[in-house]
């Protein structure tokens, strides 16, 4: 049960302040948009690398800028009169990416690099880091029957190789420019994110969406056969993305968690065999197997330990993954006819 929420007051936000999104071209970044412009907030900038046309989604109203972030020329104007900084921009894909692509992922701390520093300059209140659950040690994800990781399983430090590290150390730097010099940071750990509008093909795209995609491509080709990285037996919890942006809104604006890591994910673990029938299910069709034993497959158990979400906000994302899931199979069912067609997709 949730326990009492440590009582730190939570600051009234004014919506007309300037809010700025990092990577908001990619997923959560433009579901955050979306998020605070639904709310009210009247001044978004968003900002991703992609040209314009290639965002996955453009909110009415958001100012939105096509700079890469890696420079630090251009971090400065990103930052331009902001007073709140949402980090999202990363090089990053599901884990045939992160294991494939280490130095396109260790170079993600240029972003944070610039963006942290730029974000100090500028005199910005409150600065937001999305970090992964892929910093935790991988000694401890040995086993598909995972113990759930807790915050404090982050040191001593054994990262996933690449971008967990990348990570890590970008954390280090939200905690050394709060203790040293007073700007208020604050760090998500995401773990895996999935939902409507994120990445469904293109070698980026993660578990939900790839088994997705593969069940409705075989009901639309009549094959009989899915294929799976692994065995089938690694195990995750998966966070719906509604839970993601409220978790972040929530993280944020809470002075209790400056500077501190907290997991943000959540803690109904599942395998891929499992996850597999769960989509065969909402599919409403059955598919033989074929297990890839040579396909990255990451570390073989990871889930959340919601401890302190729960401790110290009194909430944790709760989205059953079937609802979630449902909703996901069908906008990748949308996004795949459209493909068909040969209209426009997000991938
Ligand atoms: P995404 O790939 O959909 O979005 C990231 C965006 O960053 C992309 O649109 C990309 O073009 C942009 N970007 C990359 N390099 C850039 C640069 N140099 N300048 C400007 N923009 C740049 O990924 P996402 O799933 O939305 O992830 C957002 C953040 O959350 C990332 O930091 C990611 O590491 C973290 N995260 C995501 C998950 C997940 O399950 N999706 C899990 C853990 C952590």
């Amino acid at each position: 049960m949730p326990t009492k929420p440590k009582t730190i007051a939570t600051p009234t936000v004014d919506k007309s302040i300037l809010i700025v999104i990092a990577g908001a071209g990619g997923f959560i970044g433009g579901s955050l948009a979306r998020y605070f412009h639904d709310k009210g907030f009247t001044r978004i900038r968003a900002i991703d690398k992609k040209p314009l046309g290639d965002w996955y989604q453009r909110v009415p109203g958001v100012e939105c800028l096509c700079l890469d972030l890696s420079l630090e020329k251009n971090c400065r104007r990103a930052v331009e009169g902001a007073v709140e900084v949402y980090q999202l921009a990363a090089d990053m894909g599901g884990m045939g990416f992160i294991e494939k692509f280490r130095i396109e992922c260790l170079r993600s701390v240029l972003i944070n690099t610039h963006m942290i520093e730029s974000a100090y300059r500028a005199g910005v209140d409150r600065y937001f880091y999305s970090s992964s659950a892929c910093v935790y040690n991988t000694d401890l994800q040995k086993d598909p029957n995972v113990r759930a990781l807790n915050e404090s399983d982050a040191y001593p430090a054994m990262s996933e190789r690449g971008y967990g590290w990348e990570k890590l150390i970008s954390e280090m730097f939200c905690q050394e420019y709060w203790a040293e010099r007073g700007m208020k940071t604050f760090i998500a750990r995401f773990h895996n994110v999935y939902g409507p509008w994120g990445t469904w093909d293109g070698g980026r795209e993660k578990a939900p969406a790839a088994l997705c995609r593969k069940v409705i491509a075989a009901k639309d080709k009549g094959e009989t056969t899915i294929g799976i990285w692994g065995d089938g037996t690694q195990t995750r919890s998966f966070m719906y993305i509604d839970d993601c942006v409220k978790g972040i809104d929530r993280i944020a604006h809470f002075d209790g968690l400056i500077a501190t890591p907290i997991n943000l994910g959540t803690s109904e673990l599942i395998s891929v065999k499992d996850l597999v029938t769960l989509v065969e299910t909402i599919g409403g069709v059955k598919l033989a197997r074929k297990y890839d034993l040579s396909a990255p497959k990451g570390v073989a158990g990871r889930n959340s330990d919601n401890t302190m979400i729960r401790q110290i906000l009194g909430w944790e994302p709760a989205t059953p993954l079937k609802v979630g899931l449902r909703k996901t199979y069908a906008w990748i069912e949308q996004q795949y006819k459209l493909r068909k067609a040969g209209r426009k997709t997000v991938e």
